[in-house]
């Protein structure tokens, strides 16, 4: 029987698993960005044009540099180390929100959502490591 999930905040699949915050943001994104007016978000998409009615909406990237992030840049840390807070959390991308799809899916990429007795420790991202 699959327990109950509950998120601990401590921020691992924002900050270790490289298809949160370099990934495919979706059609339904963009449409929510630009009816509540998040130009700051939409900033941050590039669209690559692979043909007639095929785009790829890619995020984060950021619009100064034109480079792939390497943190989310809505991601922000909690007092005291106390672990992490999406910044766009109502609105924040569909990939985001369907985060893990199920218990498996959050045991196969370390997500301690449905472990009940986890005390989440603040992770620091090392570079080059990614779970996904
Ligand atoms: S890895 Fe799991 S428990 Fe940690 S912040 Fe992400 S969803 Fe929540
Ligand atoms: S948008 Fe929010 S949930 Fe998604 S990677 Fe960034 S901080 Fe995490």
């Amino acid at each position: 029987m699959s327990q109950k999930f509950n998120c601990h905040g401590c921020g691992h699949c924002c900050l270790m698993l490289i298809d949160a915050y370099n990934g495919c943001v979706s059609d339904d994104d963009l449409l929510r960005w630009k009816q509540q007016g998040r130009d700051d978000i939409l900033a941050w998409v590039e669209t690559l044009d692979l043909g007639p009615g095929n785009q790829l909406h890619t995020a984060w990237v950021n619009p100064e540099t034109g480079e792939d992030v390497e943190r989310c840049p809505w991601l922000l840390d909690m007092l005291n180390g106390n672990g992490y807070l999406c910044g766009i959390e109502p609105i924040k991308p569909d990939h985001c929100r369907a985060y893990p799809e199920h218990q498996k899916h959050a045991e196969a990429t370390n997500c301690q959502g449905y472990n009940k007795t986890y005390a989440a420790p603040v992770e620091t991202p090392k570079e080059g490591q990614h779970d996904e």
